[in-house]
């Protein structure tokens, strides 16, 4: 039996109890490590992180906490390679999807360093202009941001497990609020290495960063009302997190990202050979592949005029073709295994879900593997549906298949299109495709009720834009409805999630020094 990987939590690294549940290699099956959360004193764990970990964090200035954010940037990118080993043995990626998860988090660590820098010596932040309530213009009121005085837990899906864990602790530990993440079981060992070589180095005061690895009972009932609490991961799980006493009685903030049906959309006027039609083909392409398509963000529904349905399904079709497909060590391979056998059948159940109603284009079920035992590896190629009626086709727009999977739909007017997208009842990304500014705009702001991003590919952005899956920290990631109405990145807004905000009603000599003055805890 391999070995269990330790939790850190109130300052120690500790081992759970028991046997634990095993990590494996998703190519050839074979235990990896092991990981327990059985046994340990949580709520003493979240008592030590708010109270030693939230201390020292606040007793930093942002500007401080932004060099050491910096400082973490660093460190990850002198042990990437060893990162890059654990991505291709546990998720089963080949170098270039572990680079979205590995070399994204470093990217997202290191700006926020660099928008904290900018922050400086404060320890609060003030919130919009100075409003006066009183006619002679010196009693008003001054809305502030301060970190919340409890800890951030982080509930994390298996896709992501570096990105997922960074791109919330930039902007929580900025902040100042102690995080503690748990990452999801299948994947857990990159999360547990990171934050063991952060731990390690002694960059961060004990009790900003603990890693529970291992099963989730007890995590929210030891969570109080200053906590926050951002989960990642299916529909199902997040109904369940909202209805917990935590949540439901004890207002603990919570940011849901949950499943979505993200669409690309392709305009009339984008016919066959022009530039845009080859970059919306391109683009599905790429995001049915990254990563085996286990991207919450990756296209799903690929909306096209009704004349074009057969077009950009040949077009698609022939560039999948010669996607290759196994063990992700072999450099040969462009695309490697799902993240496990139980992922796999739930791709093929999706496929034979879906395939009730859209006919199937491109039969990834049918592709050879290389280098890797179709029996064992949890392997399979890219496939593509079409639906002959996009109306009916009520699972398409209702099914997240987790896995390179992508269906088009024909439209017959670009009203039609728009009320099809909305079907998906709320998704992170649309990314629509075109040359006319005019109709592109109309496109984009008719979505953007619906979406947390809506990305715009026209031929003058087409070798910068950086492409509809990519999760850039500048913008917002999340999305209303089904998406879970979550709302992360998008620059310093982020930080609002870990602040609270109050107004300050006082005479101008005190809000003077309310805005002037760095905080004083
Ligand atoms: P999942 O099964 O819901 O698991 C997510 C996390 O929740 C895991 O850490 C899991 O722990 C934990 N968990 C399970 N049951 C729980 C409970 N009762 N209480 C508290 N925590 C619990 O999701 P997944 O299969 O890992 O991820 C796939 C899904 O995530 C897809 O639907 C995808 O669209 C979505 N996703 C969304 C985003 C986004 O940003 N919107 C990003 C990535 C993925 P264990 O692993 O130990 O069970």
């Amino acid at each position: 039996m391999s070995d269990l990987l330790k939790n850190h939590v109130a300052g120690a690294w500790i081992a759970g109890q028991g046997a634990g549940s095993a990590l494996v290699d998703p190519l050839t099956g074979a235990e990896l490590a092991r990981v327990s959360s059985a046994g340990l004193d949580l709520p003493a764990a979240f008592d030590f992180a708010r109270r030693q970990g939230g201390a020292a964090l606040r007793a930093l200035s942002y500007g401080q906490r932004a060099a050491t954010l910096a400082a973490t940037a660093k460190l990850l990118q002198a042990n990437r390679d060893a990162y890059f080993e654990i991505a291709t043995a546990n998720s089963g990626t080949v170098r270039n999807d572990s680079a979205v998860d590995i070399d994204g988090a470093i990217y997202t660590l290191s700006q926020y360093a660099k928008w904290g820098a900018a922050l400086g010596d404060a320890h609060a932040l003030l919130d919009g202009p100075r409003m006066p309530l009183a006619k002679d213009g010196v009693f008003g009121s001054q809305h502030v941001l301060t970190p919340t005085r409890g800890l951030a837990l982080f509930i994390n899906a298996f896709n992501f497990p570096a990105w997922g864990l960074w791109e919330k602790a930039a902007p929580a530990l900025l902040s100042g609020v102690p995080v503690v993440v748990k990452p999801a079981t299948a994947t857990a060992w990159l999360t547990q290495r990171m934050v063991a070589d952060v731990v390690d180095a002694g960059l961060w005061p004990a009790g900003a960063l603990s890693i529970v690895c291992g099963g989730s009972a007890g995590l929210l009932d030891a969570l109080q009302p200053f906590d926050v609490l951002s989960f990642t991961g299916s529909a199902e799980t997040a109904a369940t997190i909202r209805r917990h006493p935590a949540v439901a009685e004890r207002s603990v903030r919570t940011n849901i990202e949950a499943d979505s049906l993200n669409s690309a959309l392709l305009l009339a006027d984008a016919a066959p050979g022009s530039e845009a039609f080859d970059l919306l083909v391109r683009e599905v392409v790429r995001e049915m592949t990254v990563k085996s398509g286990q991207k919450c963000t990756a296209i799903r529904r690929v909306f096209v005029p009704e004349a074009m349905v057969g077009a950009v399904g040949e077009a698609i079709a022939g560039k999948l073709a010669r996607v290759t497909v196994g063990n992700p060590r072999n450099e040969s391979v462009r695309m490697g295994a799902l993240v496990s056998r139980e992922q796999l059948a739930s791709v093929q159940q999706g496929i034979a879900a879906l395939s009730e109603q859209a006919r199937v284009v491109h039969d990834g079920r049918a592709t050879p593997l290389v280098d890797a035992d179709p029996a064992v590896a949890a392997c399979i190629g890219p496939t593509l549906l079409a639906a002959h009626d996009a109306q009916a086709a009520d699972r398409v727009h209702a099914h997240e298949v987790f896995g390179p999977v992508a269906t088009l739909l024909g439209y017959r007017g670009i009203d039609e299109a728009l009320d099809l997208i909305r079907r998906g009842e709320g998704s992170l990304v649309a990314s629509v495709y075109g040359s006319e500014p005019r109709a592109l705009a109309d496109a984009a702001l008719a979505l953007a009720d619906s979406h947390g991003r809506v990305h715009v590919v026209s031929p003058e952005v087409a070798g910068t834009h950086s492409g509809h899956g990519n999760v850039m920290p500048q913008s917002l990631h999340g999305g209303p409805g089904r998406a879970g109405g979550g709302e992360e990145l998008g620059g310093l807004r982020a930080l609002g999630f870990y602040h609270r905000r109050a107004a300050v009603q006082a005479g101008a000599g005190v809000l003077d020094q309310v805005a002037a003055a760095p905080w004083s805890l």
